[in-house]
């Protein structure tokens, strides 16, 4: 599990300037797939080694009268779920009744809030922010967001303290995982463990059904977990002799009415899935064909590097015309991700579920399969004879030797001379003959570039 930061604040404090900064490393991810919208509300952080979720609660429209009324709900929700609130206010135009509002209504919740006096670049940062310990809230956290001054200082005061309870939350320097030794040891472990599958989707698209319907069929050992909403349900599970563990965004377990059908969503729950997940099942409404919301979900998907599988639900009942105009349009919007297997199934009448795990199998053994050193600079010096790295600054590129720095994702590292200077485009024609190489189906690859030997 990854702790969760939510930003508030009134508008124009830099909440978003904020979340744009502690969001950017994850989305160079992403950006390997042009098409995808980032989510400008909710993120996957990753800042000098510090892995957690961020929400940029946006809602808060700092009106004085009532700041009940004003918080829309999904602001609410945000602050409810996050283990950490940064209430962001502007150093630059001082202290005022929409900050009092706000700080009056977190006084209120059972939560480590901090206050965060952003913009303090060129201005004395200690006399301007002086006035908002007024707010009863403690220490002044200064920073100037859109420079990065005091981010990472913020960070560590705010989000260390939360270690013990989520371990998950630090990531290893760089240089350090990616030693040959410590992506064996990562896969020796990812082995031994049971498959860890996320049942995500946005809502109704089927989910619960989905999930009873595997249950169902499956000896199933489930137990009770306390939990607020947005804990997922992990329940074991055995399937063709190989062990499981279904983590359950739709709450199958806790679902008791149809209220509580509704209010069982939240993006916050899908992120902790997907993070925690080694394979990701992505569930899309065929009758209600690709929306802003799945794409969104499936940008969070391939930024976590997790493996995927997609599956159009809902496909019983359908003209064939229809069924022809939904398989273009998923060609159209979805054709980019050509790594991630496409299922057509019917979570109410069972149809096509079965295969489903052949996919997801598929995807685990190929986010797990073993690489060496040996085998990847074979085919390292292959893609390089077949299409010469560029001339860069007037000496030829050169990759000298590459080897496994991870997995699920498989990460390939690459060693050589300037070959941080490669251009994207041969970067990607990398990528592209290592997927082919290695014959992977179901899970991005990550290659990695590293000067000198
Ligand atoms: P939001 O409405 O809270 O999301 O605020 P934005 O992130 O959109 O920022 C509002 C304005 O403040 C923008 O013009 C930003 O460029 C500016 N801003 C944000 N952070 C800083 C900062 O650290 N220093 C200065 N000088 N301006 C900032
Ligand atoms: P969730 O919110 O994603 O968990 O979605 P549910 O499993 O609660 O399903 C939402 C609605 O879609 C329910 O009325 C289901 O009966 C219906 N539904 C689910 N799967 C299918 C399917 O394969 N075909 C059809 N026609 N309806 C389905």
């Amino acid at each position: 599990m990854l702790p969760v930061v939510a930003l508030v604040g009134r508008p124009n404090v830099g909440k978003s300037t904020l979340f744009n900064r502690l969001t950017r490393t994850r989305d160079a991810l992403v950006a390997d797939f042009p098409g995808l919208t980032r989510d400008r509300k909710y993120g996957q952080a990753n800042y000098e080694g510090l892995q957690f979720i961020v929400v940029d609660t946006g809602g808060i429209s700092g009106d004085e009268q009532g700041i009940d009324m004003a918080m829309a709900n999904q602001s609410l929700m945000a602050i409810d779920e996050a283990d950490v609130v940064l209430f962001l206010v502007d150093a630059r135009v001082g202290l005022t009744g929409a900050d009092q509002g706000i700080a009056e209504h977190l006084r209120k919740q059972n939560k480590s809030v901090y206050v965060v006096a952003n913009k303090v670049d060129g201005i004395d940062g200690d006399s301007e922010s002086a006035d908002f310990f007024a707010l009863g809230l403690g220490d002044v956290n200064q920073i100037a967001a859109a420079h990065g001054r005091g981010v990472t200082q913020l960070l560590t005061h705010t989000l260390m303290p939360l270690a013990e309870q989520f371990p998950d939350m630090q990531v290893p320097e760089e240089e350090e995982v990616t030693q040959e030794q410590d992506a064996e040891k990562q896969l020796e472990k990812l082995l031994a463990s049971p498959i860890k599958l996320a049942i995500v989707g946005k809502p109704n698209v089927g989910k619960s059904t989905l999930t009873n319907r595997i249950l169902g069929e499956e000896r199933v050992v489930v137990y009770d977990q306390p939990g607020t909403t947005r804990d997922s349900i992990f329940i074991p599970m055995e399937r063709d002799g190989r062990e499981y563990v279904l983590i359950d965004t739709a709450g199958v377990r806790r679902r008791r009415s149809i209220s509580e059908a509704v209010e069982k969503f939240s993006i916050v729950k899908t992120l902790q899935a997907i993070e925690e997940a080694n394979v990701v099942l992505l569930v899309i409404d065929a009758q209600e064909g690709i929306t802003d919301q799945d794409l969104s979900l499936l940008g969070f998907v391939l930024n976590s590097g997790r493996s995927l599988v997609l599956a159009v639900n809902k496909w019983d009942g359908l003209d064939k015309d229809v069924k022809d105009e939904i398989k273009r349009e998923l060609d159209r919007r979805l054709g980019f991700i050509d790594f991630a297997r496409l299922h057509f199934i019917s979570a109410l009448h069972g149809t096509n579920v079965g295969h489903l795990f052949e996919s997801v199998q598929e995807a685990y053994n190929s986010a797990t399969k073993r690489i060496n050193t040996s085998m990847l600079t074979r085919i390292m010096d292959m893609a390089q004879a077949d299409h010469q790295p560029p001339v860069v600054r007037g000496r030829r590129v050169k990759m000298k030797y590459a080897h496994a720095g991870g997995y699920n994702p498989p990460i390939i590292v690459i060693h050589g001379n300037q070959v941080k200077d490669l251009p994207d485009s041969y970067k990607r024609y990398m990528m592209n003959y290592f997927r082919k190489s290695l014959k992977v189906m179901g899970t991005p690859i990550k290659v990695e570039f590293r000067e000198g030997a």
